[in-house]
């Protein structure tokens, strides 16, 4: 099966079997058309506005926008092995095809963190995921580690739904609120251990900037992951009354559905408005606070896409992401991290039959790995993670060839104060084993 972008590419010139359509005709092989765009470029969150101080990339030189595929890859794999142990290259599982080939280390954004842990030696990590990412391999890296984003436009929508300005808004509303409920102690008590529960504990998914991650660690909070978000919620409530759970209400909704919590427990804070549009008693009587935060690639899954392949396939398996909406989630067979999919993929019996609810460079490539199980993307569009496809070949090819030079391009850093506090709340997280799937069923 061609990669997504060898399928986009089909697609535009009317040569795909079955005449597929993607999720805009912008998807083009030339990223670099849209590194200057005020929004995420062509996909699916194309529409979702690209904050003021996100960083942008800068022109690409002509020789890589114009170089070969064939000559990109001469370049790469000489630049890469030139280099040798001085450098690693993790590839997030939604990076394309054409350039997870040539990462060390492939997962999700939980392996990824943990990789970075295991790799001291290397003076540059490239990252081929998206900027929280890479955010979070320098704050787990060693100072005299690079961490280099190959395309600085690759950042991620729903991270930019949550900014610390309006979660330290909320928490400031949320902290004159319950500081005047009789009988239940103040925010940032101190009380982690003790009898008392902090009024509220604050979760960040991930999927969040390292300010945030920061913000987590000095109120007593924890990173998730899709991977263990249960597990955090069952730490955060073990210390806390309720939780403030961002930027992903989907992911929070799920989790805390499956561990039992009614949705009139779960109001949904909405920043632009006095205490997120909410009364003070349904904050009060609230369990987790969800932020108004979605992904909106895991958006595009829809209960009718479910039926349609119930429909075609009968004994189809479904399995979708917790990013996606709660309807959609109940109505899969299971839901789970990418992680999670791939082994529910790896350990079923040849013959089986998937329907996937995830990115589709991750579906295409399980799909490709096991050619005895049917697997497909239950979006008929074929629709990639836009900001995570900003990476391509011609950008990796320069930022390798620039190291091997000595000059560090792209270099992400987060600064000591930050690191220091988002550790906090990320080696909590990383104390946490991956709990069971978000089942909302
Ligand atoms: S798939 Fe969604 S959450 Fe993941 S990096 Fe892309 S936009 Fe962000």
């Amino acid at each position: 099966m061609p990669s997504v972008p060898e399928t986009i590419h089909l697609i535009q010139i009317g040569e795909q079997a079955g005449a597929g359509s993607t999720c805009s005709a912008a998807l083009d092989d030339n990223p670099w058309l849209h590194d200057a765009d005020h929004s995420y470029g062509p996909g699916a969150s194309i529409d979702d506005p690209l904050p003021s101080d996100a960083p942008r990339q800068g022109v690409l030189p002509a020789e890589y926008r114009q170089a070969s595929r064939e000559e990109l890859d001469l370049r790469i794999r000489a630049a890469k092995a030139a280099l040798g142990e001085r450098l690693v290259i993790l590839g997030h599982f939604y990076q394309r095809d054409e350039v997870v080939k040539y990462a060390d280390f492939v997962g999700d954004s939980f392996q990824l963190a943990q990789a970075t842990k295991k790799t001291p030696n290397a003076e540059a990590i490239v990252f081929c995921g998206v900027h929280f990412m890479a955010e979070t391999a320098d704050m787990l890296s060693g100072p005299n580690q690079a961490v280099i984003l190959p395309n600085l436009a690759a950042g991620c929508s729903m991270a930019d739904m949550a900014d610390l300005d309006a979660v330290e808004d909320c928490w400031e509303e949320l902290t004159a609120l319950f500081a005047s409920d009789p009988g239940t102690p103040h925010l940032d008590s101190g009380d982690v251990g003790s009898q008392k529960l902090q009024p509220v504990i604050p979760v960040t998914y991930m999927n969040s900037s390292a300010a945030l991650k920061a913000f987590c660690g000095r109120h007593g909070g924890v990173v998730c992951t899709s991977s263990n978000a249960r597990s955090v919620l069952e730490w955060a409530f073990a210390r806390g009354q309720r939780v403030l759970f961002f930027p992903d209400q989907h992911l929070g909704r799920n989790t805390a559905k499956a561990m039992g919590i009614s949705l009139d427990q779960m109001p949904l804070w909405k920043p632009e408005v006095d205490l997120g549009g909410n009364t003070e008693q349904a904050l009060r009587d609230s369990k987790v606070i969800l932020w108004h935060g979605f992904c909106s690639v895991h958006k595009r899954f829809s209960v009718e896409q479910i039926a349609m392949a119930r429909q075609r396939h009968p004994g189809v398996r479904v399995i979708v992401h917790p990013e996606c909406t709660l309807e959609v989630v109940e109505a899969s067979d299971e839901n789970g991290s990418t992680d999670y999919i791939r082994k529910a993929i790896e350990a079923a019996p040849a013959g089986s039959i998937f329907a996937i609810g995830t990115e589709i460079n991750l579906v295409q490539r399980l799909a490709n790995d096991h050619p005895d199980k049917t697997i497909f993307c239950l979006d008929s569009i074929v629709c990639p993670c836009s900001t995570m496809y900003r990476i391509h070949p011609s950008y990796l090819a320069w930022v390798l060839e620039a190291f091997e030079r000595g000059e560090v391009l792209n270099r992400i850093t987060v600064d000591e104060a930050t690191t220091s506090d988002a550790r906090i709340a990320l080696e909590r997280m990383l104390a946490l084993a991956p709990g069971k799937p978000v089942s909302a069923a």
